[in-house]
Protein backbone atom coordinates (compact mmCIF):
# COMPACT_ATOMS: atom_id res chain seq x y z
CA UNK A 1 0.00 0.00 0.00
CA UNK A 2 0.93 3.72 -0.58
CA UNK A 3 2.40 5.50 2.23
CA UNK A 4 -0.12 8.22 3.34
CA UNK A 5 2.01 11.41 3.45
CA UNK A 6 0.47 14.76 5.37
CA UNK A 7 2.04 18.69 5.56
CA UNK A 8 0.87 20.32 8.10
CA UNK A 9 2.32 23.97 7.41
CA UNK A 10 2.67 27.16 8.90
CA UNK A 11 4.44 29.86 10.61
CA UNK A 12 5.03 28.92 13.74
CA UNK A 13 6.40 32.10 15.13
CA UNK A 14 6.66 30.42 17.52
CA UNK A 15 5.26 27.33 18.12
CA UNK A 16 2.37 26.73 20.69
CA UNK A 17 1.42 24.25 22.80
CA UNK A 18 -1.92 24.08 20.43
CA UNK A 19 0.20 23.83 17.25
CA UNK A 20 2.13 20.56 19.42
CA UNK A 21 -1.66 19.27 19.95
CA UNK A 22 -2.37 19.12 16.44
CA UNK A 23 1.03 17.36 15.45
CA UNK A 24 0.11 14.73 18.07
CA UNK A 25 -3.42 14.38 16.90
CA UNK A 26 -2.12 14.88 13.21
CA UNK A 27 0.97 12.47 13.11
CA UNK A 28 -1.61 9.68 14.18
CA UNK A 29 -3.22 9.69 10.14
CA UNK A 30 -0.59 9.53 8.47
CA UNK A 31 2.11 7.84 7.89
CA UNK A 32 4.47 10.35 7.73
CA UNK A 33 3.75 13.51 8.67
CA UNK A 34 5.55 16.60 7.17
CA UNK A 35 5.44 20.12 9.17
CA UNK A 36 6.14 22.55 6.69
CA UNK A 37 7.75 26.14 8.21
CA UNK A 38 7.25 29.13 5.66
CA UNK A 39 8.97 31.93 5.57
CA UNK A 40 5.92 34.43 5.61
CA UNK A 41 8.19 37.48 5.30
CA UNK A 42 4.37 39.39 5.02
CA UNK A 43 3.93 38.29 8.40
CA UNK A 44 6.94 40.10 9.41
CA UNK A 45 7.87 36.97 11.72
CA UNK A 46 9.66 37.99 15.55
CA UNK A 47 11.85 34.53 14.32
CA UNK A 48 13.50 33.53 11.80
CA UNK A 49 13.09 30.36 9.11
CA UNK A 50 16.42 29.02 11.03
CA UNK A 51 14.91 29.88 14.00
CA UNK A 52 11.33 28.28 14.14
CA UNK A 53 12.86 25.17 12.26
CA UNK A 54 15.11 24.86 15.37
CA UNK A 55 12.22 25.83 17.46
CA UNK A 56 9.87 23.20 15.92
CA UNK A 57 12.14 20.20 15.54
CA UNK A 58 13.18 20.57 19.27
CA UNK A 59 9.63 20.75 20.37
CA UNK A 60 8.05 17.83 17.98
CA UNK A 61 11.03 15.03 18.77
CA UNK A 62 9.63 13.27 21.33
CA UNK A 63 6.14 12.89 19.34
CA UNK A 64 5.44 9.45 18.11
CA UNK A 65 5.50 9.21 14.45
CA UNK A 66 7.40 9.84 11.45
CA UNK A 67 7.78 13.24 11.92
CA UNK A 68 9.87 16.13 9.40
CA UNK A 69 10.23 19.30 9.65
CA UNK A 70 11.10 21.20 6.69
CA UNK A 71 10.95 24.82 5.35
CA UNK A 72 9.02 25.99 2.00
CA UNK A 73 8.55 29.10 0.15
CA UNK A 74 6.27 28.39 -2.41
CA UNK A 75 2.98 27.62 -2.92
CA UNK A 76 1.33 25.36 -0.37
CA UNK A 77 0.08 22.67 -3.42
CA UNK A 78 3.08 22.81 -5.13
CA UNK A 79 5.11 22.34 -1.87
CA UNK A 80 2.28 19.41 -0.67
CA UNK A 81 2.68 17.98 -4.40
CA UNK A 82 6.46 17.78 -3.84
CA UNK A 83 6.11 15.76 -0.79
CA UNK A 84 4.12 12.98 -2.33
CA UNK A 85 1.16 14.00 0.05
CA UNK A 86 -2.59 13.19 -0.09
CA UNK A 87 -3.80 15.70 3.05
CA UNK A 88 -2.84 18.89 4.34
CA UNK A 89 -3.20 18.78 7.76
CA UNK A 90 -4.82 22.19 9.99
CA UNK A 91 -6.17 23.03 13.58
CA UNK A 92 -9.63 24.94 13.46
CA UNK A 93 -10.07 27.56 16.37
CA UNK A 94 -13.79 28.60 17.04
CA UNK A 95 -15.39 30.74 14.70
CA UNK A 96 -12.53 33.21 13.78
CA UNK A 97 -10.06 30.64 11.71
CA UNK A 98 -13.41 29.53 9.66
CA UNK A 99 -14.04 31.94 6.65
CA UNK A 100 -10.13 31.75 6.05
CA UNK A 101 -9.45 28.31 6.11
CA UNK A 102 -12.95 27.42 4.47
CA UNK A 103 -11.49 30.10 1.51
CA UNK A 104 -8.57 28.60 1.69
CA UNK A 105 -9.25 24.92 1.82
CA UNK A 106 -11.11 26.01 -1.41
CA UNK A 107 -9.04 27.81 -3.50
CA UNK A 108 -6.52 24.34 -2.96
CA UNK A 109 -8.87 22.34 -3.95
CA UNK A 110 -9.20 23.93 -7.00
CA UNK A 111 -5.33 24.16 -7.66
CA UNK A 112 -5.18 20.04 -6.96
CA UNK A 113 -8.36 18.27 -6.29
CA UNK A 114 -6.29 14.82 -5.29
CA UNK A 115 -5.16 16.63 -2.05
CA UNK A 116 -7.67 17.08 0.63
CA UNK A 117 -7.71 19.54 3.33
CA UNK A 118 -8.27 18.04 6.87
CA UNK A 119 -9.05 20.09 9.54
CA UNK A 120 -8.46 18.95 13.25
CA UNK A 121 -10.55 20.86 16.02
CA UNK A 122 -8.41 22.97 17.97
CA UNK A 123 -8.42 20.65 21.80
CA UNK A 124 -10.78 22.88 23.60
CA UNK A 125 -8.35 24.01 26.43
CA UNK A 126 -5.85 25.44 23.95
CA UNK A 127 -8.41 26.62 21.45
CA UNK A 128 -7.58 30.65 22.79
CA UNK A 129 -3.63 30.07 21.73
CA UNK A 130 -2.64 32.00 19.23
CA UNK A 131 1.31 32.68 18.08
CA UNK A 132 0.41 36.87 17.75
CA UNK A 133 -1.49 36.64 21.42
CA UNK A 134 1.60 34.78 22.52
CA UNK A 135 3.91 37.46 21.55
CA UNK A 136 1.64 40.22 22.30
CA UNK A 137 1.76 39.24 25.65
CA UNK A 138 5.10 38.65 25.99
CA UNK A 139 6.06 42.33 24.73
CA UNK A 140 4.00 43.52 27.77
CA UNK A 141 6.06 41.50 30.11
CA UNK A 142 3.00 38.62 30.75
CA UNK A 143 3.33 34.99 31.30
CA UNK A 144 3.16 33.11 28.41
CA UNK A 145 4.27 29.58 30.09
CA UNK A 146 0.90 28.26 29.75
CA UNK A 147 0.21 28.96 26.30
CA UNK A 148 4.24 27.52 24.67
CA UNK A 149 6.77 25.31 25.93
CA UNK A 150 9.21 26.20 28.94
CA UNK A 151 11.91 26.22 26.55
CA UNK A 152 10.16 28.24 23.68
CA UNK A 153 8.97 30.94 26.59
CA UNK A 154 12.54 31.18 27.46
CA UNK A 155 13.37 31.97 23.24
CA UNK A 156 10.83 34.24 23.55
CA UNK A 157 12.06 36.39 26.73
CA UNK A 158 15.50 35.98 25.49
CA UNK A 159 14.23 37.71 21.68
CA UNK A 160 12.87 40.34 23.98
CA UNK A 161 16.10 40.67 25.90
CA UNK A 162 14.63 39.71 29.42
CA UNK A 163 15.19 37.24 31.95
CA UNK A 164 12.58 34.62 31.76
CA UNK A 165 12.15 34.40 35.49
CA UNK A 166 11.19 38.20 35.37
CA UNK A 167 7.45 37.17 33.07
CA UNK A 168 4.84 37.95 35.79
CA UNK A 169 1.34 37.55 36.09
CA UNK A 170 -0.88 39.90 34.98
CA UNK A 171 -1.20 42.77 37.51
CA UNK A 172 -4.58 44.37 38.45
CA UNK A 173 -3.72 48.22 36.84
P1 LIG B 1 -0.49 30.35 9.47
O1 LIG B 1 0.34 31.55 9.24
O2 LIG B 1 -0.46 29.35 8.35
O3 LIG B 1 -1.90 30.61 9.97
P2 LIG B 1 0.11 29.46 12.14
O4 LIG B 1 1.43 29.06 12.65
O5 LIG B 1 -0.53 30.66 12.74
O6 LIG B 1 0.31 29.59 10.61
O7 LIG B 1 -0.90 28.24 12.28
C1 LIG B 1 -0.68 27.02 11.64
C2 LIG B 1 -1.92 26.14 11.79
O8 LIG B 1 -2.11 25.82 13.16
C3 LIG B 1 -3.22 26.79 11.33
O9 LIG B 1 -4.03 25.77 10.75
C4 LIG B 1 -3.83 27.27 12.60
O10 LIG B 1 -5.25 27.35 12.51
C5 LIG B 1 -3.41 26.16 13.56
N1 LIG B 1 -3.40 26.60 14.95
C6 LIG B 1 -2.84 27.70 15.47
N2 LIG B 1 -3.06 27.79 16.80
C7 LIG B 1 -3.79 26.69 17.14
C8 LIG B 1 -4.38 26.21 18.37
N3 LIG B 1 -4.28 26.88 19.51
N4 LIG B 1 -5.06 25.05 18.32
C9 LIG B 1 -5.20 24.38 17.13
N5 LIG B 1 -4.71 24.79 15.96
C10 LIG B 1 -4.01 25.93 15.95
Amino acid sequence: MTERVGVYPGTFDPITLGHIDIVRRGAHLVDRLVIGVTTNPAKEPMFSLPERLEMVRREVADIAGNIKVVEFDSLLMDFAEAQGASLILRGLRAVADFEYEYQMAGMNQQLNDKIETVFLMADVSLQPIASRLVKEIARYGGAIDKFVPPAVAADVAAHLGRNPGVARERSPR
